[in-house]
């Protein structure tokens, strides 16, 4: 492709809403093109990249057998309501209505559609396993889509649904999706780490998501060093502490006046009290269907501790949307509870959480329900009890694995994909069942594995950059080599530079030449921005048959002749 023809703008610089690298650099090497907040589109280069990666992952899909179909972007309520998702989904499924007013979603995912079709056309042992895949366009109405493609409203999707026997097919499937979706994103350039997962609104037991490393991640993964224990923090169990031990006696309730004590902080301070001698408060209201508070929640944990939401929602069986923290007068007036000194011993008329470390700790301090009061020698079973007792608390760094003991430590990630055993989730919800050698009926055993396209080209971009634009690996870079041709006007520079576009692309290889009529400093600057991995510059030493060949990921250039240069180029790509 000669640059003079591309369809390509680039940006000296990105609208400011762009706060990241890969925001920054898709945007100004013209790659994407923002539409609305969330909704982008692809220019030529960028597209290039993108269907590489398509490529790569459809290269491991159809390695695993998996089997690519393309489904409709448009899904019908029916299916939804059936799987009871229409509900449970919430405000980020985009909810649509045809002419006669029947409701349909924009897909942010396929379950329910991938079940709809096993479910018609597979009744017997024998059609099992089967696995089938799409790469297509998904929607959701994200509260915050930011980073550009990082968090879209509408992106691109991998997803493929296995459909087996037993669990014990499952797993086979699942491991072999593991091992493809390891390929795909070191195929990709990306350094990625696999990690163990909350399953989320798909619902089902045993989940990793694959994250790329990144320090602008929305993912925090909590690892261990000691062992191979790493888990999103959503995830990640927590090892309750030690109980108090049964030498020490239960003492006495005693109220004592704490003016103005509203956190954890002041009131340990105030009474010369580790923060892990208290008992937060955590107030919440949680809705029905439609929207209206339907009870009030209050969570109890160790003052030193922080509340998870995805255990808490985990804990009481709802979707994510369906709980918010609590107006705290309204709360207060028909529970007892007072903003800043709310203990458990005398809340009534709402579902009380208590994470269960508190169980076995003896003799803390909570707050009295009452303004400036708190309580001494709050214990469990005698003072207060949980209607439920769950570990609901976020793992934090430096506390204990919950695997081997030792300290753990945090990281950040981008989430490119994740992987799910549904079970029989949807199978039983819809239906979808086969019989057995003894004409049995059973549920069909479920998985999904979901690759974030479109965010995987965001985190590649993520990885490989560095302040000139980006550097792309070459397995995924839009061209192999763009050759800089430095005078277009010079007729020896225009030949020579014509020769290596031509016999490069003859041995396969995929050149940009530019031959704009552009200042040399213009085509180095836009050929850094693009990121091609391999430069070949046509110029003064045109004449003697020299070129300069400088790759896009190293500083240092050499001088080669035509020839070498060529054989170079074509072995770095066939490499
Ligand atoms: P997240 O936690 O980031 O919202 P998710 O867990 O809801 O993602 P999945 O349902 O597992 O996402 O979807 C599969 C993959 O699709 C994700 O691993 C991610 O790479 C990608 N993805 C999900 N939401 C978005 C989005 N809003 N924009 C771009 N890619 C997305
Ligand atoms: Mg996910």
């Amino acid at each position: 492709m000669r640059l003079s023809k591309m369809h390509l703008k680039t940006l000296r610089e990105a609208p400011t809403e762009a706060e990241i690298p890969s925001h920054i650099l898709l945007l100004r090497s013209g790659m994407i093109r923002k539409l609305a907040s969330g909704i982008y589109g692809f220019m030529p280069l960028g597209w290039r990249s993108l269907r590489k990666i398509e490529g790569i992952i459809r290269e491991e899909m159809d390695n695993t057998g998996a089997q690519e179909i393309l489904m409709s972007a448009i899904q019908p309520s029916e299916l939804w309501e059936e799987s009871g998702r229409w509900y449970a989904y919430g405000p980020e499924l985009w909810r649509i209505k045809d002419r006669g007013g029947r409701d349909f979603c924009l897909g942010p995912t396929h379950e329910e559609i991938f079940t709809d079709i096993v479910r018609n056309d597979v009744s017997s042992y024998r059609q099992l396993p089967t696995t089938l895949y799409q790469i297509q366009t998904k929607y959701r109405d994200e509260a915050r889509p930011r980073f550009g493609l990082m968090r879209s409203r509408e992106f691109i999707m991998k997803d493929a649904y296995s459909f087996d026997k037993d669990r014990e097919g499952l797993d086979a499937s699942y491991d072999s999706m593991y091992d493809a979706y390891s390929k795909i994103f070191t195929r990709c350039g990306l350094t990625f780490r696999p990690v163990e997962a909350d399953t989320g609104a798909i619902g089902g037991k045993g989940s990793h998501e694959f994250t790329a490393l990144s320090e602008i991640g929305e993912s925090e993964i909590a690892y261990c060093e000691s062992c191979d224990m790493a888990a999103t923090v959503e995830r990640a169990e927590c090892i309750d502490d030690a109980p108090t031990p049964e030498s020490v006696e239960m003492l006495p309730l005693e109220e004592v006046h704490t003016p103005g004590t509203k956190t954890i902080e002041d009131v340990a301070n105030f009474l010369k009290l580790e923060k892990s001698q208290t008992i937060k408060a955590i107030l919440l209201e949680k809705y029905d269907e439609e929207g209206n508070v339907a009870d009030y929640v209050a969570c109890f944990l160790r003052g030193d501790r922080d509340l998870n939401m995805t255990k808490l929602v985990n804990a009481l069986d709802i979707p994510e949307h369906a709980i918010a923290f609590a107006d705290e007068e309204k709360m207060g007036s028909k529970t007892g509870a007072v903003g800043g000194f709310t203990g458990p011993t005398k809340l009534h008329d709402c579902i009380i959480v208590v994470d269960s470390e508190l169980v076995g700790q003896k003799n803390l301090c909570a707050g009295a329900c009452k303004e400036d009061h708190h309580i001494l020698n709050v214990n469990y079973n005698r003072d207060y009890k949980g209607d439920i007792v769950a570990d609901i608390k976020t793992l934090k760094e430096g506390d204990k694995c919950p695997v081997c003991g030792a300290a753990i430590k945090h990281t950040r990630g981008i989430e490119v994909g994740q992987i799910f055993k549904l079970g029989t989730k949807y199978s039983e919800s819809m239906g979808a069942i086969y019989k057995d050698d003894k004409q049995e009926d059973h549920p069909i055993v479920m998985g999904c594995y979901g690759i974030g396209v479109t965010r995987t080209l965001a985190a590649i971009v993520e990885q490989h950059h560095d302040d000139k634009g980006i550097i792309w690996p070459i397995s995924v870079a839009p061209y192999h080599v763009i050759v800089t041709l430095v005078k277009p006007d010079d007729e020896i520079q225009k030949e020579l530079a014509e020769r290596i576009y031509g016999e490069l692309q003859a041995a396969g290889v995929e050149v940009l030449l530019d031959d704009r009529d552009e200042r040399p400093g213009v085509k180095f600057n836009d050929a850094d921005l693009l990121g091609i991995p391999l430069r070949i510059t046509v110029g003064k030493m045109a004449s003697e048959g020299i070129v300069e060949y400088k790759l896009r990921s190293e500083a240092d250039k050499s001088e080669l002749s035509v020839d070498e240069a060529i054989k170079s180029a074509v072995e770095l790509v066939k490499a």
